[in-house]
């Protein structure tokens, strides 16, 4: 990869102030840990993510989209190539009676507000959650008995082929933590969330109360990527990790949290390594006590 040229080639697209070079991802996610991106490029529309697809998929460069960066480990060698941020620029939306439309790079926390302010209920469950609309819609993110999945009707997206395509209602074929997107890849553009009329005051004492449960048994106060792994059938991650005794293990500055075990936090200085570490062993004591393999809801990405 001639890195100059892709900085050409994509500076060409959105403009020399919507690039930045040799980036540190730790800035970029909430774990505070990873090397640099070769380029990160932030587009103001969906035709400038388009293009810059586009160009990567014709130059060989390989490409990388994130959101808010709340659910990826990047590796401490960083990623090559393009990474594509969508947060902080695509945060457009409108309100249609109860069907909200919106960019990708929406804040969940922003979305659940908007809804408040429209007097709509059913997206309580994620303002609490701090990834964007697009990591979301991936993730089938949820929380509190409600998941992306209950409020997401239809979404338009760039396919592995480079078209613009529409899923609508089942197409999104949302499972636990997954989707038909993470599945098969592409890029979510946008999304249309239906609510249902409700009363203010109800919706934003039902947001407080779950806010406030988040913030007593979470460790919101340090870096981490929420709940590393999924939960396996019938059991709680939190408390088969807390049996090992491993609450508060530490590997490097990488931390079991002691507030709850599912969580991994970066207690100061984590590295990458240290991250991806304390998760392999903390698998390999689960599997070893229990025979259960844990498989991690976070994406673990970048260079090895
Ligand atoms: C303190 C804390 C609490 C959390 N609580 C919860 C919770 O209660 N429930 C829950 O489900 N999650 C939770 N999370 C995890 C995380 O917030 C969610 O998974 C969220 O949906 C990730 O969104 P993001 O924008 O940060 O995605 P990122 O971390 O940026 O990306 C996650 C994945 O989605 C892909 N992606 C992102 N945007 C796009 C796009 N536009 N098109 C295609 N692919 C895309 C990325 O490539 C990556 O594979 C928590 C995290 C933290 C730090």
């Amino acid at each position: 990869m001639d890195k100059e040229n892709v900085i050409k080639l994509v500076t060409d697209i959105v403009g020399p102030e919507n690039i930045k070079t040799d980036e540190p991802m730790k800035n970029h996610t909430s774990f505070k840990v990873g090397g640099n991106a070769d380029i990160m490029v932030l587009p103001e529309n969906d035709i400038q993510i388009a293009k810059i697809v586009e160009v990567c998929e014709r130059e060989g460069i390989p490409f990388f989209i994130m959101g808010n960066g709340t659910n990826i480990i990047v590796r401490d060698k960083g990623i090559r190539g393009v990474v594509i941020k969508t947060c902080g620029r695509l945060e457009r939306y409108v309100v249609n009676d109860c069907v909200i439309e919106a960019e990708s790079g929406i804040l969940l926390s922003k979305l659940a507000e908007i809804a408040l302010e429209h007097g709509l209920t059913g997206l309580e469950f994620a303002s609490g959650i701090p990834g964007s609309l697009g990591g979301a819609v991936v993730m089938n993110a949820g929380a509190y008995d409600g998941a992306m999945k209950d409020v997401v009707i239809r979404t338009e997206y760039i396919s592995r082929d480079g078209l613009t395509r529409i899923l609508k209602g089942d197409e999104h074929r949302f499972g636990y933590r997954t989707s038909f997107i993470q599945e098969e890849g592409g890029i979510v553009l946008r999304s249309w969330i239906k609510l249902q009329k409700g009363n203010k005051e109800d919706i934003k004492a039902l947001m407080d109360d779950l806010n406030e449960r988040r913030k007593s048994k979470q460790p919101l106060e340090m870096p981490s990527a929420g709940s590393v792994f999924k939960r396996p059938p019938g059991c709680f991650t939190g408390r088969l990790i807390e049996n090992c005794g491993l609450k508060g293990y530490r590997i490097g500055g990488a931390e079991v949290s002691t507030k709850h075990c599912g969580f991994i936090v970066n207690a100061g200085g984590a590295t990458a390594n240290d991250v991806i570490s304390l998760i392999r062993y903390i698998q390999d004591r689960i599997k070893s006590e229990y025979g259960i393999e844990l498989q991690t809801e976070v994406k673990i990405v970048g260079e090895d």
